[in-house]
């Protein structure tokens, strides 16, 4: 699936239209208060590139998972409005209605360079099950769709792909950026190409084992899904986290690796606890690990194994922490890698989520080519599975 051709905001015309904007304004909130504003900042340049040319902008996304009236309050879009004036240094109107008559009048008097922001389009349940009637209202307040919120594009919701059956549809800036960045890694790699998956899971990364295989020269395994690979290589894991029912398929996927050429690192050496704790006792077991002890991190040697391996790569993708990095004495596996990743001259890219916001508070972001802003969405790209709000933009 390459998504390279898709059209942009630059490739269109936009003066004098109304532009709707799907963004991802899906901030943590704490008593109505934005904690962390990356999300808007992020938003900022492609809604700045359309009204410096003209665009009156409509913003929408959704905020949380409201479910009743009372949840709906703690889901409003105005903290965000407001904080985005902030940042763009200009108004921003809102409106608490969506597809109503004060959203339309609103969106119709606007003028060019003008933006306002209609309130979260999941106080609609029509918005995730994305009717089409829903979606042509919201069409209706605009010309054309800029789709910028990546965290949602493998959701086909109304806002995020539904609009797009009835508007010109371009990508923003963020899509345009990890669309560019992952597609040309997937596409044509620079060489070695390294991915690096951990986590929880095993049954969560199979997908993208399997498109990786095809891709990669060598593929590293860490976190709790390292233990369900090396039960299938026949080791002793202890007590550790693994998926019983997953071990065969494990097996096959060493298999396909070996007969692909792909180098397939799991850790040889392990820090183990007698429990779940950060005040647990622990030991590093080389290989095996004893009954009554569970794998939380990767050991020294696999941290320097690792470490080695992504040092002389051309690309690195990581996703999924190498051990249960929450808890101190097992986050150094992560720290190691996060560090080694951040040294390397690769392209580096890191998936959303638990790894993006461990290289962040490890202060390595700005050492990375690209941090992806969605988690789902980023696995479901890198496993090569159709992204919705994607797919459904106008193609170059
Ligand atoms: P995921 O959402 O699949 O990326 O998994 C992330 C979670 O996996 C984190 O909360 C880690 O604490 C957890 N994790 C990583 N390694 C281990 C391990 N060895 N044992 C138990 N949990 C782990």
């Amino acid at each position: 699936m390459s998504y390279l051709n898709k059209k942009t905001i630059e490739d269109i015309d936009v003066n004098g239209k109304r532009v709707l904007v799907r963004c991802d304004f899906n901030v943590p909130l704490a008593d109505g208060v934005i904690t962390d504003d990356k999300r808007i900042r992020e938003s900022v340049p492609t809604i700045k590139y359309l009204v410096e040319h003209g665009a009156a902008v409509v913003l929408c996304s959704h905020l949380g998972r409201p479910k009743d009236e009372e949840s709906k309050k703690k889901c409003t879009l105005a903290p965000v409005a407001k904080r985005l004036s902030e940042l763009m240094g200009r108004e921003v109107k809102f409106t608490t209605d969506i597809i109503g008559e004060k959203a339309h009048a609103m969106a119709s008097g606007l003028k060019p360079g003008e933006i306002m922001v209609i309130e979260n389009v999941r106080f609609y349940k029509e918005e995730t099950k994305n009717d089409p009637e829903f979606a042509k209202s919201l069409a209706s307040l605009a010309d054309i769709f800029v789709n910028d919120a990546f965290g949602t594009a493998h959701r086909a919701h109304a806002s995020t792909a539904g609009v797009a059956d009835y508007l010109p549809a371009v990508c923003g800036y963020l899509i345009q950026k990890e669309i560019s960045i992952m597609g040309n890694a997937l596409a044509n790699p620079k060489r070695p190409f390294v991915a690096i998956l951990g986590g929880a899971k095993v049954s969560d990364k199979i997908g993208v084992i399997t498109n990786l295989l095809d891709k990669v020269d060598t593929l590293i395994v860490g976190g709790a899904m390292a233990y369900t690979f090396n039960a299938a290589r026949g080791k002793k894991i202890g007590d550790s986290k693994f998926e019983a029912d997953k071990v065969d398929l494990a097996k096959e996927i060493l298999a396909k690796a070996e007969s692909k050429g792909v180098k397939f690192l799991l850790p040889v050496d392990n820090v183990a606890a007698d429990e779940f704790d950060v005040n647990a006792n622990t030991k590093v077991f080389e290989g095996n690990i004893d009954d009554g002890w569970m794998g939380l991190d990767i050991g020294p040697k696999t941290r320097q194994m690792f470490a080695e391996a992504v040092a002389d790569a051309g690309t690195v993708i990581w996703n999924g922490p190498m051990g249960v990095f929450e808890m101190a004495p097992f986050a150094n596996g992560t720290i190691v890698v996060a560090k080694a990743i951040a040294e390397s001259n690769a392209v580096s890219i890191i998936g959303g989520g638990d790894s993006a916001a461990a290289v962040e508070q490890l202060g390595f972001a700005d050492k990375m080519t690209h941090i992806s802003t969605g988690g789902g969405a980023s696995l479901e790209f890198l496993e090569g599975l159709e992204l919705p709000g994607i797919a459904c933009l106008n193609d170059k």
